[in-house]
């Protein structure tokens, strides 16, 4: 069997060894004569499983016991909802930053429960920079400064991680979670769907300070409150199990590689090499203000639009997998998870240098 290279922005590629051991372990997990998918979630097996992956993460990405870490469902999309829902309190609105697609749907969701302060925009840029911070008209009486550190659509990322003073800071970190080292402390709430850097979809990881917990509105569905969901430890019904124990072999496989640090030091490595090669080629261009380009997902587009069917056929045939741009922006766009090896990239460079030949 051969493995493809498969740049989709997600669900993404996961680390071979990571469904090598799901694969070993499918039918009977550790002698206990099932699969981890049959398992109670009240058993002491499945629990350990659960405990296990917490601690990992906690220890990956350096969540000290002030923050309460949940594996939810319903993905990052349920997340735009959950928390205006928890966290705007007593609060009248919140502050958003609109840096792309993805702030633009947290944006038009948390519009449903209370007033939007849009805090700055680069929509007049075609959302190919961040704005500078020290012109957003963010409010000290905001129940929160909501922000997306890296735009999976546009390959947009922050180098930087915005002060919100005593405003707690809400960051949705679905493609960046874990491909660096973050400072969590900084953070009133991070919230990640999986199945880009971490596992299959429909999990999302939310790591939140404890004193943002009870704060839910009244109406809000049971299954969407934080305080529910971290009473019962993630079980106030039964969890995605199996998603969750990916996610903690996923954690393992990121302890094995020297953790976040080392992850960080590859990534920046594996972008640096594609946004050269991208830019000393006349033939591809990425339209991003270099200081925030994604190490996570890189468009970039042909000099001849007519040429993208042959690009990606020729892909296609070379196992270069998924690397059509989002319908709403389109060209090209290479998605370079941890989980992406650096071959694979330089697989996907030396293709590009061969089509730029051939029919640039
Ligand atoms: C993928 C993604 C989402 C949506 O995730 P779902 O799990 O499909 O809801 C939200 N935000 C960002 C930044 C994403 O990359």
């Amino acid at each position: 069997m051969s493995r493809a290279f498969n740049f989709c922005a997600g669900p993404a590629t996961l680390p071979e060894a990571v469904l090598k051991q799901a694969q070993s372990e499918m039918l009977d997990w550790r002698g206990t004569g099932m699969s981890v998918m049959e398992m109670s979630h009240r058993s002491d097996e499945f629990i350990a499983i659960a405990e296990d992956a917490e601690k990992d993460l906690r220890e990956l990405a350096g969540i000290s016991d002030d923050y309460a870490v949940l594996f939810m469902q319903g993905g990052a999309s349920s997340q735009f909802s959950t928390i205006p829902l928890n966290l705007l309190g007593d609060k009248t609105s919140a502050d958003y930053v609109n840096t792309g697609i993805w702030s633009k749907k947290a944006i038009a969701e948390a519009r449903r429960y209370g007033e939007v302060n849009v805090v700055a925009s680069s929509e007049d840029s075609s959302f190919s920079t961040i704005p500078d911070p020290s012109t957003w008209n963010t409010r000290a009486d905001a129940a929160y400064l909501h922000y997306t550190p890296n735009e999976t659509i546009g390959g947009l990322e922050y180098d930087f991680i915005p002060d919100s003073g005593s405003v707690p800071l809400v960051a949705d970190m679905s493609s960046t979670m874990l491909s660096r080292p973050v400072e969590i402390n900084k953070f009133g709430l991070i919230y990640a769907g999986a199945q880009k850097n971490i596992g299959p979809s429909g999990l999302v990881v939310v790591i939140i300070r404890k004193d943002l917990l009870g704060k839910a509105r009244k109406e809000t569905p049971t299954m969407m409150n934080y305080q529910v969901i971290a009473d019962n430890d993630s079980m106030y019904n039964t969890p995605a199990t199996y998603s969750w124990y990916l996610a903690g072999l996923v954690f393992k496989w990121l302890k094995e590689q020297g953790g976040v640090p080392a992850m960080a030091e590859l990534n920046a490595r594996k972008a640096r090499k594609l946004y050269d090669f991208i830019d000393q080629n006349e033939f591809y261009a990425n339209p991003i203000d270099p200081r925030f380009r994604s190490w996570m997902n890189v468009p970039f587009t042909l000099a001849d639009d007519s040429l993208n069917g042959d690009f990606l056929k020729g892909a296609d045939a070379r196992g270069l997998l998924n690397l059509k741009g989002h319908r709403s922006v389109g060209g090209m766009r290479a998605s370079l998870y941890n989980a992406m090896p650096e071959v694979g990239v330089d697989a996907l460079i030396a293709y590009m240098a061969e089509f730029a030949r051939e029919r640039g």
